[in-house]
């Protein structure tokens, strides 16, 4: 058994069996044959795939902001053009794109910019809506860095939208949360906006 299929029945009781048993039925339900060579070790592949693209919910993202280190500025920190994939919970089908997140440290209270990015993909390897996940990251940042403010943008496309429905390709979902001082100054979400859209 690989360690994947071991921590997923640790963690909550579904057997290595259970799991290719549902993706077979998968398999079977549009017609396929799981027993041909190409499909033969798709459960696998895929239990495994979904436990990786899954793998924020085992980390607490107060763990990845409790390193700070002393800054004296108080000046915006911002990680731009931060790529995440992510599993909208809706059809279980990817959603990928880029996070932009700024913060303005008080107390001295400044992280490691790989800091930011590793919080994105925390709450992007979960099963997801975009919205959520964009409070999330605005969220955790707020309230483990207690900075002045936060600033969230996801810019993401949806393939639910692009492989099914209405398939409107490329079509790009646009989310933000804004905190503290971001919200309120009007000038500092400005600065921030330019920032951001500045190529
Ligand atoms: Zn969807």
């Amino acid at each position: 058994m690989s360690p994947f299929f071991q921590k997923a029945q640790d963690a909550n009781d579904v057997s290595a069996e259970d799991v290719r048993k549902a993706v077979t039925t998968l398999l079977r339900y549009i017609g396929e044959d799981p027993s041909r060579d190409g499909l033969l070790e798709t459960p696998d592949r895929v239990a495994r795939a979904w436990l990786e693209m899954t793998d924020g919910y085992a980390i607490r993202p107060e763990k990845i902001l409790s390193t700070t280190f002393e800054g004296s500025s108080d000046e915006m920190v911002l990680l731009k053009n931060i790529e995440f994939n992510s599993l909208c919970e809706h059809h279980l089908l990817p959603f990928t794109g880029k996070a932009h997140v700024a913060y303005l440290p008080a107390g001295g209270r400044i992280v490691g910019l790989s800091k930011l990015a590793r919080i994105v993909d925390v709450f992007a390897h979960r099963l997801q809506v975009q919205e959520r996940m964009t409070e999330q990251i605005a969220e955790a940042i707020s309230v483990n860095l207690k900075p002045s403010g936060v600033a969230v943008v996801v810019e993401g496309v949806h393939s639910c939208m692009c492989l099914r429905g209405v398939r409107k390709d490329g079509a790009t979902m646009v989310t933000s949360s804004l905190r503290g001082v971001f919200r309120t100054d009007n000038a500092t979400r400005a600065e921030f906006m330019s920032l951001v859209q500045k190529s």
